[in-house]
């Protein structure tokens, strides 16, 4: 049951990830497609914006060239100078140097430098421009500026430093003064780069001039002065501070990142930006570092160009891509979706079409099916009904064959009732014609009246018997219990004297109203009476009591007698037909069945029983005629 929980849920997790998938995907490609667009209109605008750059490259270092080689000469112009070169002979004599003193303070003010003086071959200055001034370099040991330890009599030693004296930041040229290739000291000039500051800051990307180390000397960007591009090693700031040359300056980073090189000098970064006032420039972001060593200087000039318009266009241009890649996504899923809808449709319309047609065949099939059944049914129900016509007709024939076999058994007592009445006749007859011979007319008249009953008598039995013997119609009437069983024991009347049969009967109020065919009544009455007969016969006591009272919506008939009763072991089986104790050709054994059949006809019941004071009772209920219900 665990196991069972534990794999449903990784595939429930499975199917959530299978959900969010195609999003995933969609935003991978986007960003990808955004990526490439961003890189693609960053790296076209970048060639544009090299071009521009390094344009301001070449103005920047031109205008540097210019301010710094108008200065390159004048360390020459000392060694040129008489005083000069006397007092680099005799450094001790005081008036030489006040005259090299003077000199040098006119020399620097004509060609607007900041300091102008000399040294000595141990590195102390001998003479300065301004030696009456607080700050005189008079006397100083500088022996451990590189300028002193490099300078060469061809050439001009160059040097970015902050006076130690005065802490003004200046540019130094140096230079041996040498006679007969003597060296006799080192002349020192030094020049303001402030100007040269000063234009930077007006332009309109910053730029900055950077020493081998890496530490900014020049920037239009005042807070970066003294920063370095780069963090210094050990070595450097060693070399550093035993030149003295930035004084105590913490030279900490300026922030610059490096991104990304280009070659030939150029580079991306990204420049922190600057607490303290800028020029009318941003210092914050991305930018293209151009960047060109000044010759015969160990300084890097670096002219920087805001690249952040260039890389908002790019991000733009990105987040159109992106966003157009992510709308054709959309689109396609859009697309795609609907396709696939529109193909589940119309599976669902032919799956539905095929289920239709399936139906139809199917209810087709099971319309001729049932067609076929219903077509059995009426031909069995025809037949049924044939059958049971043919059964009706059977059974009523069999009803008018059992009544025939029990006029059969009347006949002989039928005969005996009319021969009385014939033998009566005749000698009636003939005594009439005797007594009129001898005139003796009123024994003829009393004889003729004698005829008259006799003759009604026979009538009556004859049309008893004519309607006894009539094929019923079947159909119900409302008819007297009293004249049925009055006519039955008519009928009987010969076999009932013979015994002789004590018959009473005894109706409920006198009469009862029946609802039942008459004729088929009297033949029940006949046989259930006729068996009671013969079952009494040669019997002492023979009585018959017929019995009737109402009950409900019925009338109760019982015919009791005084015989034998029935046999018990064949109590359940009295109503079924061929049963008989008579001798073949008397008995049929198939009036009980068939008076219980009339009964069953009238809607009522026959039952038969034994009676506890000897005898068998044969009981009915018969519906009782409209207007008689008590
Ligand atoms: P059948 O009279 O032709 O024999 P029934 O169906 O009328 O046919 O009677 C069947 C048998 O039932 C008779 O043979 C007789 O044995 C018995 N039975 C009918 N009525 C009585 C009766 N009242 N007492 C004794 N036995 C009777």
């Amino acid at each position: 049951m665990a196991g069972k929980a534990e794999s449903i849920a990784p595939k429930r997790r499975w199917l959530r990830l299978a959900a969010v998938l195609p999003l995933v995907g969609a935003l991978a490609v986007a960003a990808i497609v955004a990526l490439v667009a961003y890189r693609v209109v960053f790296e076209l605008s970048l060639s544009a914006t090299r071009a521009s750059a390094g344009h301001r490259l070449d103005l920047y270092a031109a205008s540097f060239e210019r301010e710094v080689s108008q200065f390159a000469n004048y360390p020459y112009v000392m060694a040129l100078d008489g005083t000069v070169l006397a007092l680099l002979d005799d450094p001790a004599d005081a008036a030489l140097r006040h005259r090299a003193d003077l000199y040098f303070e006119a020399l620097n003010d004509r060609i607007g430098t900041l300091d102008v003086y000399l040294l000595d071959l141990t590195g102390r200055v001998i003479a300065s421009s301004n030696w009456d001034k607080w700050d005189s370099f008079v006397g100083r040991d500088l022996s451990y500026r590189p300028y002193f330890q490099n300078a060469h009599t061809d050439r001009v030693t160059r040097f970015y430093g902050i006076g130690t004296t005065n802490r003004q930041p200046g540019y130094f040229l140096a230079t041996a003064i040498a006679r007969d290739d003597r060296t006799l000291g080192i002349g020192v000039v030094k020049v303001s780069l402030g100007q040269l500051e000063r234009s930077w800051a007006s332009a309109e990307s910053p730029a900055i001039l950077s020493d081998e180390h890496g530490v900014v000397v020049l920037s239009s960007v005042p807070a970066w002065k003294y920063g370095t591009l780069t963090p210094l090693d050990d070595a450097a700031r060693r070399q550093i501070a035993e030149a003295q040359q930035y004084n105590d300056r913490p030279l900490s980073p300026i922030g610059l990142v490096p991104l990304r090189d280009l070659g030939g000098g150029t580079r991306i970064v990204r420049l922190p930006g600057t607490a303290g006032p800028g020029g009318g420039f941003s210092t914050e972001g991305l930018f293209l570092a151009e960047s060109r060593a000044m010759p015969e200087t160990p300084w890097t000039l670096t002219v920087f160009t805001d690249l952040s318009e260039m890389d908002d266009l790019a991000r733009l241009w990105a987040a159109l891509a992106g966003l157009g890649s992510l709308l054709l996504i959309g689109l396609f899923a859009v697309w795609r979706q609907r396709r696939r809808h529109l193909r589940e449709l119309l599976e669902a319309r032919s799956a539905l079409q095929r289920a239709h047609d399936h139906l139809e065949t199917q209810v087709a099939e099971r319309t001729a099916a049932l067609s076929a059944t219903n077509e059995r049914l009426r031909r069995e129900v025809t037949e049924r009904e044939r059958a049971e016509r043919t059964l009706r007709d059977a059974q009523s024939g069999l009803v008018q064959a059992s009544k025939l076999a029990s006029l059969g058994q009347l006949s002989a007592g039928i005969a005996h009732e009319l021969n009385q009445p014939l033998a009566a006749l005749v000698t009636l007859s003939g005594n009439a014609v005797r007594f009129l011979e001898r005139g003796d007319l009123a024994t003829v008249r009393g004889n003729l009246e004698r005829v008259r009953p006799l003759v009604e008598r026979m009538g009556h039995l004859t049309g008893e018997l004519k309607v006894f013997a009539r094929k019923s119609s079947g159909e119900p009437q409302r008819v007297g219990l009293r004249k049925l069983v009055d006519d039955a024991l008519f009928l009987l009347n010969h076999r009932l004297t013979r015994g002789p049969v004590a018959v009473s009967v005894d109706i409920d109020g006198g009469d009862i109203a029946l609802w039942c065919d008459p004729n088929r009544f009297a033949q029940v009455l006949l046989n259930l009476i006729g068996n009671a007969v013969d079952a009494m016969e040669g019997g002492g006591d023979q009585r018959i009591t017929v019995s009737a009272r109402r009950d409900g919506s019925f009338a109760r008939i019982d015919i009791r007698d005084s015989g034998p009763g029935l046999p018990p072991e064949r109590l359940d089986h009295m109503f079924e037909p061929f049963f008989t104790t008579k001798a073949p050709g008397v008995g049929l054994g198939l009036g009980l069945a068939i008076s219980a059949g009339i009964i069953r006809d009238f809607g009522g019941e026959l039952t038969a029983a034994n009676a506890e004071e000897g005898g068998a009772v044969f009981s009915m209920t018969i519906p009782i005629g409209p207007g008689e219900a008590t």
